[in-house]
């Protein structure tokens, strides 16, 4: 057992040992490191992916029969390592977080520990990390922390498949045992993620009843809209279960008015005495910048520019109010730049999580002993990751300040970003409001987004804008090493001038989501843009 046990950590916290896990850690830093270029978005050389590239990895694929060397482990890991996409300045494509030192440090601890997030006898570091970090965000987003519950999860998809089951058993405590009733439906904006989809299929509730609500201008939810079909559904006997408020669209960052949704909800529980509406806010993108709830605009302590603050005051008058919701979900791997997967879902009411919990019975392993006080029967997961450990130790190194800072610079960088894109290209258009995320159109000759926008255009000449942003994403996609732009193919629906149907737009993105992604790289982004553009455009007339 000997040269078996040289495999792991040591017992006894022996020198040896340890000098010998500390040099493998170093060798694959210092090898990761001299594969970083700064003017580069991969590590080294991609692969070259040919046709049979995963074939040929199935083939060759095979447990060795006897193990390899540490040395020889760690080279193989590094070729996979090989044009890795690294998020440095150049990449903006989307929220892609840098994994901060301390999220990876915390990490790391998690992982040498390997407490199981399930039960504190198994995972007490973890386990007292989810309450610490489950109160701190209570605390800021104004749920009052000692009603509140939360816990790590699978994403922010994760947290709206659990919070859709919150719902459901709300509802109907006895649909555990029985099923779930037949006329549930769910309302969300036609430009929220894929999440709730995935859940209505999930759950039995059926995509046939996740009804789309249009979208404003701004890219929020319409609540005439909302109400109008919430109004219809309860009409023909059916029960409005959950309204899902994305606060901050994955590709634009629209962001839900949460007061006004939790009104219209309470109006329809007390006109057609209907139970009460259950609301989870997707605050996967947007939540972050609930940091700015308590900032003092007026006293400015970080002296943000006044531009940067009148966005983030505007936000503030947003996000004072996620408090309404039933739930919510810090995606710290999104704008929050810690690994995946490190998303806590918030639950304003532990009451809730009653309905789900497991019976002591049905848990014979863990948790029905008289030690051990913290067991999560009620999650999804059984054995859970201490991804608890990263968040709190992000927030620890970073403070509140730290976060702000973060946040303002993304906006900072996408006002200068934006105003240097319009000077320098006649022919483009932004189509979303200045937030972290810059969504932006090319046409052909010259802007026609104000006619498009108004549905003065014909369909045909606006497939045919879609064809080129099309076209020049696989144009600038092709050189991502450089820069990566992010693209989207429905940045929003909107009516052509002779059509009924609605048509989806086509649109780049530009995210700052690096901390490298500063005031002085962006005259470089719009350079490329800049270049990329009239190449595409003669050699378009060309052809
Ligand atoms: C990214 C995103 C999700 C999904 O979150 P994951 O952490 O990737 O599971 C859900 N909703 C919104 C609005 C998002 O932007």
């Amino acid at each position: 057992m000997r040269e078996i046990q040289k495999l792991f950590p040591s017992m006894d916290g022996n020198d040896d040992q340890r000098a010998e896990l500390l040099s493998y850690l170093n060798v694959i830093l210092t090898k990761i490191d001299e594969l970083k270029d700064p003017d580069k978005l991969s590590l080294g050389e991609m692969p070259d992916y040919t046709e049979d590239y995963y074939n040929r990895v199935i083939e060759e694929a095979a447990v060795p029969t006897q193990g390899m060397p540490m040395k020889e482990v760690i080279q193989k890991l590094l070729e996979l390592v090989e044009g890795h996409r690294y998020v440095n300045r150049n990449y903006v494509a989307n929220a892609a977080p840098l994994p901060n030192i301390s999220s990876i440090i915390g990490n790391f601890v998690a992982v040498l520990v390997n407490g199981n997030n399930l039960w504190d006898v198994e995972g007490p570091a973890a386990a007292a990390a989810e309450v610490k970090i489950t109160s701190m965000l209570s605390k800021l987003v104004g749920y009052d922390e000692n009603i509140s519950a939360g816990y790590t999860t699978w994403g922010g998809q994760g947290a709206v498949f659990n919070s859709l089951r919150l719902a459901i058993a709300r509802y109907a405590p006895d649909s555990n045992q029985n099923g779930i009733p037949q006329n549930l439906y769910c309302f969300c904006s036609e430009l929220s993620h894929y999440s709730l989809y995935k859940s209505v299929e999930a759950t039995g509730i059926g995509v046939e009843n996740m009804i789309r609500v249009k979208a404003n201008a701004d890219h929020s939810m319409n609540l005439a809209d909302l109400k109008e079909k919430m109004v219809n559904v309860i009409s023909n006997g059916g029960v409005p279960l959950y309204v899902l408020a994305t606060m901050g669209t994955t590709d634009t960052f629209g962001i839900d008015d949460i007061a006004g949704i939790k009104q219209l909800a309470e109006d329809l529980e007390r006109t057609y005495g209907v139970e009460p509406i259950y609301i989870h806010a997707d605050t996967a993108m947007g939540g972050m910048y609930s940091f700015f709830n308590d900032y003092d605009f007026g006293s400015n302590p970080l002296q943000f520019e006044d531009n940067v603050n009148e966005v983030l005051k505007s936000y503030q008058q947003k996000f004072k109010h996620i408090k309404l919701a039933d739930s919510m979900v810090f995606d710290f791997h999104k704008l929050g730049q810690t690994p995946y997967i490190t998303s806590l879902f918030l639950i304003k009411n532990r009451e809730y999580l009653k309905y789900v919990d497991l019976d002591a019975a049905e848990t014979p392993y863990v948790g029905n002993r008289g030690y051990g006080s913290y067991h999560t029967g009620y999650t999804l997961e059984c054995s859970r990751m201490g991804s608890a450990l990263a968040i709190y130790a992000s927030l620890s190194a970073l403070g509140m300040e730290g976060y702000q800072k973060l946040l303002a610079n993304y906006i900072r960088v996408n006002i200068a970003f934006r105003k240097k894109l319009l000077q320098e290209i006649p022919n483009v258009a932004i189509t979303n409001d200045i937030s972290p995320v810059t969504t932006f159109r090319f046409y052909p000759e010259r802007s026609k987004w104000d006619d498009e926008i108004n549905g003065l255009l014909p369909i045909e000449e606006m497939l045919e804008i879609n064809q080129f942003n099309d076209a020049f994403a696989e144009v600038i996609g092709a050189e991502r090493d450089t820069i990566f732009f992010g693209n989207t193919k429905k940045q929003c629906l909107v009516r052509a001038a002779n059509s009924n149907k609605r048509i989806s737009l086509y649109a780049h993105k530009f995210f700052t989501i690096s901390p490298y992604s500063t005031m002085e790289e962006v005259d470089r982004y719009v350079g490329f843009l800049k270049e990329h553009v009239e190449l595409f455009q003669r050699s378009s007339i060309k052809a």
